[in-house]
């Protein structure tokens, strides 16, 4: 049970729901790390022909996905270019200094994103002296960007780029699946320039865990190296699989659900006089109070009283995101304690 009935802190608080837990229950197993665990087979297949790639790798989390997908494009001393609010920088414990050896440099940029320009001024030219310029990271949606969608064009010049000068590319797809829902472009689409991609099933998708890392053949072999050294390789993992494959055929087309459910929150917030809300593009809200004078802690405490929470992102900047185990009447809860809070505040 979720400690706060209306809990917006993250799409990873979903619990599975009867159904997807039937599911795991009655699935075929077998002994993953030996390839024998069937269920764990057909969601590796499944997903490596959804993201457009040769073959795919079943791990337990998105983080040991970005983690692997750097130790695969890299050597040490290499560096990696990623937006300076990706999940690989801030929030992987250091993974890519600490497993990869590599350096990373944060690009600036909107929402989550950077642009050709900003990427061109970061590769650095071969020389002894300097570090490998050897992997750029996309993250599709951005998550500290306010869930924002990478438009196509942008993301393709940017891995254009990048493979022009001999670098490797990572989507990290932890959210892919909810820019999938509203490009309204295949997820191999958004992963055609990628060498690899990561899909999260434990985010907006529902599951309690899984993710998967896709790749040529080859870099996936080498990917399931780096699965064994790290203790990700399991036994009979098909119960996690099924509730991913679960996931893949019941709670992808109802993301559309969340980015609605988000879209009204932002409007309701953003009719508050004060708040000032990012673009809503995803399953995504991020309002910054400053205007209202009301922190993002004092906003969070208060929304305590009606079973709600939101995360806090800054003194004055909160994020909500919207999922499964939130529906619209949790969303007039939420819009209508906002206005008391701010209200009150507002009077002291
Ligand atoms: C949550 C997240 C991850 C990591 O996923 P876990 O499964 O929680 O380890 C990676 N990238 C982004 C953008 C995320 O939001």
């Amino acid at each position: 049970m979720n400690l706060f009935p209306i809990d917006l802190y993250s799409d990873t608080r979903t619990l599975p729901t009867q159904a997807m837990l039937k599911h795991m229950l009655t699935a075929e197993l077998g002994d993953e790390q030996h390839g024998e665990d069937p269920t764990v087979e057909r969601l590796c297949r499944r997903t490596a022909d959804l993201l457009g790639k040769q073959a795919a790798v079943f791990l337990p989390s998105g983080t040991m996905a970005n983690a692997i997908a750097v130790l695969v494009s890299t050597e040490r001393g290499d560096e990696l270019m990623a937006h300076r609010s990706a999940h690989i920088l801030n929030f992987e414990a250091g993974a890519a200094a600490a497993l990869a050896g590599v350096m990373v440099r944060p690009l600036e940029g909107t929402r989550g994103m950077f642009d050709v320009e900003t990427l061109s001024e970061s590769l650095r030219r071969p020389a002894r002296h300097l570090p490998r310029s050897r992997l750029v990271c996309i993250e599709q949606t951005t998550n500290l960007g306010g869930g924002a969608v990478w438009p196509l064009p942008l993301m393709r010049a940017v891995a254009e780029l990048a493979r022009d000068a001999g670098l490797s590319v990572h989507v990290d797809g932890a959210r892919l699946m909810n820019a999938v829902v509203a490009s309204g472009l295949p997820a191999a689409t958004h992963a055609a320039l990628a060498d690899t991609v990561s899909l999260d099933f434990s985010k907006g998708l529902g599951a309690p865990f899984g993710a998967v890392l896709a790749g040529t053949s080859d870099v996936i072999e080498r990917a399931w190296r780096w699965k064994q050294r790290l203790g990700g390789a399991m036994r009979q993992a098909g119960i996690m699989a099924a509730g991913c494959l679960y996931a893949l055929d019941h709670h992808v087309l109802r993301l559309t659900e969340d980015h609605a459910l988000a879209a009204a929150l932002g409007d309701g917030l953003a009719a508050i006089p004060g708040m000032v809300v990012w673009p809503v593009e995803t399953n995504m809200v991020f309002a910054d109070l400053t205007a209202t004078g009301v922190s993002a802690a004092t906003f969070d405490r208060a929304l305590h009283r009606v079973g709600a929470r939101v995360s806090i992102q800054g003194p004055f900047l909160i994020r909500a995101v919207t999922h499964l185990g939130i529906d619209r009447d949790a969303i007039a809860t939420v819009l209508s304690a906002a206005q008391t809070i701010i209200a009150e505040e507002r009077t002291r």
